[in-house]
Order: structure tokens, then C-alpha cells, then sequence
């Protein structure tokens, strides 16, 4: 289904629109639309202005590609040279990086337009996008709802039309669930097909960089465009899209359904829709079979070791010295940065330190983090297994449709169940896509995840475009929200 991107660029090439005057009707919009939802937390108008200019060239001179002229937003923890990029935590307040992440280099390089930084959870840590040190961005199909997270503000920007497209980030599931949350698409790559260059650090081992968007060809199109190995990041690595133009032949097709995916704390409304979408398929030829993942039930534990522990260690460089807020009082150099960490990092941040610092001490290391270690091998291996009889795995993306604002934020252990069908792809290194697949109670989006073999990006991609023009769902639930 062609996408927003699509449908705006060939307005670019056939010269009905400037890229310049396609900026400013973007601006506009986010001026209007913004105070309502606090997607954004800073803007780069100037920015967004030169870079028109520059794609305005790139047409003129024949050498567009379909992402020149798009305006775009990048989630608050990728860094662009000169602009305000916080992880939306007080500790980064006014912290300008000298450089741009590769992920905004190359975009940058074919003319797309950056518009702003979009709201997330602090260090991206969270599922609501509620622990932003400038409060929660907002659910544009319903405004009492949560965007989900941690890239919130990002699907709320495309969910909304105030950004064609956005970057956002995902550690153990901060694309796809937001996406699954607002009704747009989210891919989270396999892991290293993207660059982490200028990617503020969560967890290392874990953090991949996607494309929120709205249709999976304009996400397949963004993905395209920024990945790529990266001598800068010595993860990175060059990965065959493949499924060439997003077709795939889908009478050969052997799905697999985990069922451990679908069970407590998956509401019905979502397991029947997922039903559904798996029934879709079937009835296209493919073949389904029910698998079983039985490490499934420590992926989630797993997760949160593995992700403090690192988080721990990354973010052990905010010391007030060297980026970001300083505490204003102190007498000495250990207290300044004490007192720097106590002020700076909000509570789930400073809970995840703690938890992360707990699980190295040595100690606990053996009990906790190693173990951890070896049942990420297990899960591993036991997708591999999966994979040797499977072509994809078709699962829910969360186990709910948005939850009200406020209504988890006091309890971290029930938000970090909404991660519970995310984690395994990311703890695995998977490529998985979400995509709306139905609506349920209250007209809230539910979204599908389709979940491919290491590299099979293309696949997964493919399987996605499949659905979304088989079901015809997404149209539906992109059309203009009216705000
Ligand atoms: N919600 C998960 C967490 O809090 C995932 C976040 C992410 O993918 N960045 O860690």
C-alpha cells in the first residue's frame, strides 16, 4: 500500500509542492497539533528550513530519492550536530552533541527534513513514554490514552501527520509497541543492521535504531535508507534486505505460532484479532503450525537483568563534568557528582542503576547476571530451532491496546509486563515488525508482530506488506486523525 512518503514525494518530483513549502505546512501543523500532544520537546524549524533547501536542489538536479523533501522527526536520544538532545532526562538538560548520529547522516545526505526530537521515556526506559521529564506525549486516537513506549512521541507524530516519518529506538520493544499503541507500523531491525553511531546508549547488547511510519513500504523505504555497516560501530554489519520490492510468495509460507505468546495478560480482544490475521494467512496458502517456546517464561527477566546491568555501566558517564546538568551546590568534586546523579536522573532510571549495579556486584554476579547470560543462550538457541521449520512467527506486539495515562506509571513491575511479546525478538537479535490489525473496545489499534530469522529483514517486511493490503486495515486506521 503506497505510504505517506510515496504519496509526498511524487507531489515533490512532479513539482506540485516545493519541499520548502511542504516544511512549512508541516511547521504549521506541529504548532497547531503539539501543544496537544507533546510529541515533540524541542523542534529544529531552522533546520528543517535548510535542509528544504537542500532537497529543493536535489530535485532540481534529478538526484531525489523517494526520502528527499519527506519531513521527519528523530526520537530525543539520536543525536544531531548543534540540537538539543536530552533522552527527555534532566541530567542531559541543554546538552548539544558536535555530531550527528550515522542513522541522521545519511538521511540527511538525501535531502530528508528534520523537524524535531520527539518525546520518550527517560533513557528510554519505559513503556509509556510517561517517565519524560517533560511529561507524557499523547495517544492521538484517544488523548486520555498513552502512546506506549519508549518512543511515544514518535508514533504520536506519525500517528498524527505532524511527521511523515520518525526514527525511534528499541531495546526490548520501545518501536513496536508505541507503533502497536497508536495504529502505525514500527520495524525493529536485526540487530547491527543499523548503525548505534550517536544513539544514546541504554543497553548495548540490546538497542537497535527503527522506522516508525505509515505503511510498511515507507518503513521497508527508511530502513533502506539507514542501514548499512558502520566502522564507527563495530556491531554493525551489512544485511541483505532481500524479498526483493517487499513480494513474497506467501502459498510457501511456513508460519509458526508460539503459543506461549498467547498466554495470561493477553486480553481476549487481542488474541482474537491475532487469530484473525493468522486465519488471513492461511486461507492465502500458507501453512501454520502451533510452536512452543518454553524459555519464553524467563525472557522477560532476563531482559531486565541483562538491560540494567548494562544500562548501569552506560550511563555511569553523567557525572556532571562532562555533559549536560551540574548541581549547583557542593564542596568537593564527589559530592558535586552525587548530587548531580541524585537531581538528574529521574526514579526509574535511578531504580534501573540500582537493580543493574546489584546483579554485577560480585556477589551476585554468578546468581544473576551470568545466569541471565546463559538463558539468553537458551532462548537463542531454541529460536533457532524454531527457525529451521519456520519461515516467520506471527505473535501479538502487546498483550493490551493502550492503557490509560497514569494508570500504570506507579507500578513498574505491571508496565514492565506490557514487554512481554517484544522482549524475546530483542533478547534473540530478531527482526520484527508491528502493524495495526484491527481495532478493538474504544476504537484502540491492536497491533500484529511478525517475527523473521536473523538477516530475514526482508522477509519480515514482506510478510507485513502482505497483510497490510490483504486486510486493508491500515488505510483505515491511518486516515487523518482530526485534532
Ligand atoms: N519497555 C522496555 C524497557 O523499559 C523497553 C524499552 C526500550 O525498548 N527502549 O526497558
Amino acid at each position: 500500500m503506497s505510504g505517506r512518503i510515496r504519496q509526498l514525494s511524487a507531489l515533490l518530483q512532479s513539482r506540485k509542492i516545493s519541499a520548502a513549502e511542504l516544511t512549512d505546512r508541516y511547521i504549521s501543523r506541529i504548532e497547531r497539533i503539539n501543544p496537544v500532544l507533546n510529541a515533540y520537546v524541542s523542534n529544529t524549524f531552522d533546520e528543517a528550513k535548510k535542509n528544504a533547501e537542500f532537497a529543493d536542489k536535489l530535485i532540481a538536479e534529478g538526484r531525489a530519492t523517494p526520502l528527499t523533501g519527506i519531513p521527519m522527526a528523530l526520537k530525543d536520544n539520536i543525536c544531531s550536530d548543534g540540537h538539543l538532545t536530552t533522552c527527555c532526562s534532566k541530567i542531559l538538560q541543554g546538552f548539544r552533541p558536535y555530531y550527528d548520529a550515522a542513522v541522521w547522516e545519511k538521511l540527511r545526505a538525501q535531502g530528508a527534513v528534520l523537524l524535531g526530537k520527539t518525546n520518550m521515556d527517560e533513557f528510554a526506559m519505559g513503556s509509556a513514554s510517561e517517565t519524560s521529564v517533560y511529561g507524557a506525549p499523547k495517544n492521538p486516537v484517544d488523548i486520555t490514552r498513552v502512546t506506549g513506549g519508549s518512543s511515544g512521541g514518535s508514533a504520536a507524530a506519525v500517528k498524527a501527520d505532524i511527521a511523515a516519518y520518525a526514527l525511534g529506538s528499541d531495546t526490548g520493544g520501545s518501536v513496536r509497541q508505541p507503533a502497536s499503541f497508536c495504529g502505525t507500523v514500527g520495524f525493529k531491525p536485526t540487530y547491527g543492521a543499523v548503525s548505534r553511531y550517536g544513539l544514546i546508549a541504554y543497553a548495548s547488547s540490546l538497542d537497535q535504531i527503527g522506522p516508525l511510519a505509515s505503511s510498511v513500504e515507507d518503513a521497508a523505504l527508511v530502513y533502506d535508507a539507514i542501514r548499512g555497516k558502520d566502522v564507527r560501530d563495530q556491531t554493525s554489519v551489512s544485511t541483505p534486505r532481500g524479498a526483493t520490492e517487499l513480494e513474497t510468495d506467501v502459498k510457501v509460507l511456513k508460519i509458526g505460532v508460539p503459543e506461549e505468546f498467547f498466554s495470561e495478560g493477553v486480553s481476549d480482544e487481542v488474541k482474537t484479532a491475532i487469530e484473525a490475521a493468522i486465519c488471513l494467512f492461511e486461507r492465502a496458502g500458507a501453512k501454520v503450525k502451533r510452536v512452543k517456546i518454553p524459555a519464553f517464561k524467563v525472557a522477560l527477566p532476563v531482559y531486565y537483568i541483562i538491560s540494567c546491568a548494562e544500562a548501569s555501566s552506560n550511563l555511569g558517564r553523567y557525572d556532571g563534568i562532562r555533559y549536560g546538568y551540574r548541581a549547583r551546590e557542593f564542596s568537593y568534586i564527589d559530592e558535586m557528582i552525587v548530587k548531580t546523579r541524585t537531581e538528574g536522573f529521574g526514579k526509574e532510571v535511578k531504580r534501573r542503576i540500582m537493580l543493574g549495579t546489584y546483579v554485577l556486584s560480585s556477589g551476585y554476579f554468578d546468581a544473576y547476571y551470568k545466569k541471565a547470560c546463559l538463558l539468553r543462550g537458551r532462548i537463542i538457541s531454541e529460536f533457532d530451532e524454531i527457525f529451521k521449520s519456520c519461515d516467520v512467527l506471527l505473535t501479538p506486539t502487546a498483550p493490551t491496546t493502550a492503557f490509560a495515562l497514569g494508570d500504570k506509571s506507579a507500578d513498574s513491575v505491571t508496565t514492565y509486563l506490557s514487554d512481554i511479546c517484544t522482549v524475546p525478538a530483542s533478547i534473540a537479535g530478531l527482526p520484527a515488525v508491528s502493524l495495526p490489525c484491527a481495532l478493538g473496545k474504544g476504537g484502540l489499534p491492536i497491533g500484529l508482530q511478525i517475527i523473521a530469522n536473523r538477516f530475514a529483514d526482508g522477509l519480515a517486511l514482506a510478510c507485513a506488506n502482505f497483510f497490510e493490503r490483504e486486510a486493508g486495515v491500515n488505510a483505515e486506521l491511518c486516515r487523518e486523525v482530526q485534532l
